[in-house]
C-alpha cells in the first residue's frame, strides 16, 4: 500500500544519503591523514588550512556537522550491537587547540553508554609506579565501545621528551636509559598499537595543529572572558615558551609513528568549525571502514520472538 511503500521510500533516500555522505568524509579527511610517517613534515600542514571552505561556509559547515554526528552515531549503534570491534580515539595538541570542545561537539549525539573519555594529567605516584602504557592500558574502551584519550601514552614522548627531568620521576634503572629511549618508545608504541589493532582495537590519531599566533589570541580570550578565565592557566603561558621544543617532538612522534593500521590525521586547527568537521569526518570514515552490522537473528530466536509476541497479543486480548 501507499503508507508502506513511502515509508520504503523514505527508507532508500535515507541510505543514499548515508551512503553519499560517508563518501564525502573520507574524501574530506584523506588530505590530513599520515599512514607513512617517514614523508611528513610539519611544515607542510597550514594551521589555517581550510581546503577550499570559506569563513563564508561555517554556518554551511556546522550544518554539516550536525548531520554528521547523527551519522555518527548510527554507526556507534551498530558498533556496539554488533560488539566485536572498538574504536579509540587519540587527541593531541598543544593547549587551546580545541581538544575539548571537539569531544564535546562531535560526540554530541553519541549514546553516553558506549562512550568513555579519559583525559591523561600529569602521572600520579601509583600510575609512576609501572609502565607508561600502564595508566592507558586500564583504560581502553572495551569491545564495541568507543574510547576518547584526551591526551595519552604519546605524552611520553612530547611533553617528556622536552622536559627530560620527567623521565627522573619514572624511576626506570637508570642503565635502561640511554639515549635510544625515544627510539625505544616509538618502538614500544607501534608495537602495543599493532597488538591493539590485531585484537579489534581501531585507532585513530589526532594532532590538532594550531599555530602560536591563534594560542596567543585563545589565551588572551580567556584572560578577557569571566566566563572562560577558569580555562587558564598561567603554566600554559611557560609551555609555550617551549613551543619549537614541541613542534620538533610531534614532528618527530608522527614520523615514527604513524602507520597504515594507527594513522595519524595532522588537523589544522586556528578554525575550530574546520577542525571539528575533519575529525568527525575521519571517525565517520573508520567506522564505515568496519563490516559493522547488527547481530543477524537466528531461527531459534525468531521463532522466540514470534512466541513473545503471540503471548503479549494473547494477554492484551485477554484484559
Ligand atoms: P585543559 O587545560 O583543557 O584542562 P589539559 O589536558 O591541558 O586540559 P592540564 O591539567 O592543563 O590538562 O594539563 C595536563 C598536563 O599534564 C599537560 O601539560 C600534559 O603535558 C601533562 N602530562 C600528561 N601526561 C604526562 C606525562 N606522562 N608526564 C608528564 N606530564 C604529563
Ligand atoms: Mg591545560
Amino acid at each position: 500500500d501507499t503508507l508502506s511503500l513511502m515509508k520504503r521510500l523514505n527508507k532508500n533516500t535515507k541510505k543514499i544519503k548515508s551512503k553519499d555522505l560517508i563518501k564525502r568524509a573520507r574524501k574530506f579527511a584523506e588530505p590530513f591523514c599520515v599512514t607513512n610517517g617517514k614523508k611528513f613534515h610539519l611544515k607542510d600542514v597550514d594551521p589555517g588550512d581550510t581546503l577550499h571552505l570559506q569563513s563564508e561556509d561555517k554556518p554551511r559547515a556546522k550544518e554539516i556537522l550536525s548531520i554528521g554526528v547523527q551519522l555518527l552515531a548510527e554507526l556507534q549503534d551498530k558498533l556496539y550491537a554488533q560488539d566485536h570491534w572498538s574504536l579509540l580515539i587519540i587527541l593531541q595538541a598543544m593547549d587551546a587547540a580545541g581538544k575539548d570542545g571537539a569531544i564535546k561537539h562531535i560526540m554530541s549525539g553519541v549514546n553516553p553508554q558506549g562512550c568513555q573519555v579519559h583525559s591523561f594529567k600529569q602521572p600520579s605516584q601509583e600510575d609512576l609506579d609501572h609502565d607508561f602504557l600502564w595508566r592507558c592500558m586500564k583504560n581502553l574502551p572495551n569491545r564495541g565501545e568507543i574510547g576518547i584519550f584526551n591526551r595519552s601514552y604519546y605524552e611520553e614522548t612530547l611533553v617528556v621528551r622536552v622536559h627530560q627531568e620527567y623521565l627522573a620521576a619514572q624511576r626506570i634503572p637508570p642503565k635502561l636509559v640511554t639515549r635510544n629511549i625515544w627510539k625505544e618508545r616509538f618502538q614500544d608504541i607501534r608495537n602495543f598499537e599493532r597488538y591493539l589493532t590485531r585484537n579489534g582495537v581501531v585507532i585513530r590519531k589526532f594532532f590538532l595543529h594550531v599555530s602560536k599566533e591563534e594560542q596567543e589570541r585563545r589565551f588572551l580570550e580567556r584572560i578577557d572572558t569571566p566566563e572562560k578565565n577558569w580555562k587558564f592557566s598561567a603554566s600554559d603561558i611557560k609551555e609555550r615558551a617551549y613551543w619549537d621544543d614541541y613542534m620538533r617532538a610531534y614532528e618527530d612522534t608522527i614520523r615514527n609513528t604513524a602507520t597504515k593500521e594507527a594513522p595519524w590525521y595532522v588537523v589544522p586547527a586556528d578554525n575550530k568549525w574546520f577542525t571539528r568537521l575533519a575529525i568527525a569526518a575521519a571517525i565517520i570514515a573508520a567506522l564505515d571502514s568496519l563490516d559493522l552490522a547488527y547481530p543477524k537473528v537466528n531461527d531459534k530466536k525468531l521463532a522466540e520472538l514470534a512466541a513473545a509476541k503471540e503471548a503479549l497479543l494473547g494477554k492484551g486480548k485477554k484484559r
